[in-house]
């Protein structure tokens, strides 16, 4: 029999209107490098109608992709509103990627209007040229160089003249909840990026989602600090939930240096974040170089995007009184695809067990391991496998772009090799792309790393897989020395050698500045293979 529910859709639209009217004095709070600027929700929404305005006056119809070229600030939170609100989908732009990968991307999604921030003026002039499909950009604060040429095919508008005398009020459209609402390119398994396209619906259950208890806990009384780009998988959904549950938001804007950060932190006094571990890492140091830094504001803090140090959340926890949690996510999952509490009744190390985990499946996220063979695998804690999940926010397609191997009978392959406990933790080894197959056997290279990241002398600590004429494939250690180490590869050996099987200790070490780091701040172990293949690092 049919229900007897309202069939009211899932909508954008009702995230901003919750948030502006019954959380009016909610802020976003953005970093101005020497302070700080705020704005209540009442007024981000009253710009958001501005906005959508402006961008029907540019001719941007429903379903039109509108980028942006922004850092997280006010105005990027105003067009993650406006944007999908009016009908039309919001495609933030990894300013980090190489401007091949750029301008493929803008091309590919066929982007008409970029919002750029002007202080990433001459990063994106070089780039315009290249993106074919864009017709207006809009130029957000102060330009740092000249303006970008007008007239031909681009025209240049301001942001702030462009808003100014607008309606503060939109006639919001009806639109279908499973309509695009946002997009977000990713790596996929090979080839050219790949483009995850979330729904109305999707973003509306992902915020409900996360902002749960036993996920990110997010309550109209949280400011959360979002130092996880918009453009990563859209700040694993920060904006949406602030909106959706009244939490205020603090956002670093371009000042995301360890110490400008933390100045933001005291001036915002934000209690929950998100970041990658290298984020939190910097942020660590920095606070133990200069222990007068007030981050007391910060209570618990979600890490993820790579595996993150156990000894690093440990550090947070003891030294700083800060939970920082785990969690596994993917742009094509929304992104957050689980999260580390440990369940009520555990405590001392069996809670960190937990915790060290990858975190729990929240119900909307179905998921099975595979073998190599193509069984199903146990949930026992023991049995390696593929993860592959499936759910209501999680991508089942790439945008005008097949990528059938990360597909499987409706499932997402994720690429990630781990095992899950039988009530439901996942616990991950490595990505299938990382693992070091080494004489048959497979050596978990996140499991070295968090062993040698525990040593007191070691920054920053990254393995990678080598061929090896005996045995396929080797670990290659690489490591970067705290200031004023001299502990040596022996002894990092002698180390490791109490703590995983003798055959798994790397024979092969180098020692490193820093480790490069992908376009979202994770250990870029493709760039360490190359390397060691030209002997760059021998
Ligand atoms: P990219 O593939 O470009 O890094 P994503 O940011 O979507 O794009 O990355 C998703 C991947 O990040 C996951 O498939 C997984 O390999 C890794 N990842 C995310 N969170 C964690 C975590 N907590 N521990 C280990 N790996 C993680």
């Amino acid at each position: 029999i049919p229900s007897t529910m309202q069939a009211v859709p899932l909508l954008v639209r009702r995230l901003l209107e919750n948030g502006m009217t019954l959380h009016s004095g909610s802020e976003v709070v953005t970093a101005t490098g020497g302070g700080t600027r705020s704005a209540d929700y009442a007024t981000v929404g009253r710009n958001a109608a501005a906005l959508a305005h402006a961008l029907a006056g540019l001719g941007v119809r429903p379903g039109d992709r509108v980028a942006t070229f922004m850092w997280n600030n006010q105005e990027h939170l105003e067009a993650y509103l406006a944007v999908p609100a009016m009908g039309a989908v919001i495609h933030p732009l990894n300013i980090r990627l190489f401007p091949e990968q750029l301008t493929y991307i803008a091309d590919h999604a066929e982007d008409t209007v970029v919002i750029v921030d002007g202080s990433l003026l001459p990063v994106f002039a070089a780039l315009l040229p290249g993106m074919r499909t864009v017709r207006h950009v809009i130029v957000n604060g102060e330009a740092d160089s000249p303006l970008l040429p007008d007239g031909g095919r681009v025209t240049v508008h301001d942001y702030g003249r462009l808003l100014a005398d607008r309606p503060g009020t939109y006639d919001w459209p009806d639109l279908d909840e499973n309509q695009a609402a946002a997009m977000c390119y990713t790596s996929g398994t090979t080839g050219n990026p790949k483009g995850v396209v979330y729904s109305h619906r999707s973003l509306y259950l992902h915020s409900l989602g996360i902002s749960l208890p036993d996920l990110m806990n997010i309550s109209a009384a949280d400011r959360l600090l979002a130092i996880v780009p918009q453009f990563h998988a859209q700040a694993w959904g920060l904006p949406y939930a602030a909106f959706l549950t009244g939490a205020s938001l603090a956002m670093p804007d371009r000042f995301l240096a360890p110490a400008p950060l933390a100045r933001f932190i005291a001036a915002s006094r934000p209690n929950k974040g998100a970041g990658v571990p290298t984020v939190w890492q910097g942020l660590a140091d920095h606070v133990r170089q200069h222990p007068e830094t007030d981050i007391s504001s910060l209570r618990e803090a979600v890490v993820g995007g790579s595996s993150c140090p156990p000894s690093l959340m440990r550090a947070y926890e003891d030294e700083l009184g800060i939970r920082l949690l785990h969690a596994w996510g993917m742009t094509e999952v929304s992104p957050l695809g689980a999260l580390a509490r440990a369940p009520e009744g555990a405590d001392g190390e069996g809670a960190w067990r937990y915790r060290l985990s990858q975190g729990r499946f929240p119900a909307p996220v179905e998921a099975r391991l595979m073998g190599q063979d193509g069984a199903v695998l146990p949930w026992d804690g023991r049995s390696v496998g593929e993860l592959e999940v499936r759910g209501p926010w999680i991508t089942g397609s790439y945008h005008l772009d097949d990528d059938p191997e990360k597909f499987h009978d409706g499932w997402l392959r994720t690429g990630d090799v781990g095992t899950i406990s039988a009530d439901g933790f996942l616990t991950l080894t490595d990505r299938v792309k990382d693992v070091i197959k080494s004489g048959g056997e497979w050596i978990s290279s996140v499991e070295l790393e968090n062993h040698l990241m525990a040593h007191p002398a070691v920054a920053e600590a990254c393995v990678v897989a080598v061929p090896d004429d005996k045995w396929g494939e080797r670990p290659l250690a690489t490591v970067v020395l705290r200031d004023g180490s001299g502990v040596t590869h022996d002894e990092l050996r002698r180390f490791l050698a109490g703590k995983v099987a003798a055959w798994q200790v790397p024979e092969r070490w180098a020692l490193l500045g820093a480790v490069p780091k992908t376009s979202v701040g994770k250990f870029d172990k493709k760039t360490l293979r190359k390397q060691y293949a030209d002997g760059e690092l021998a």
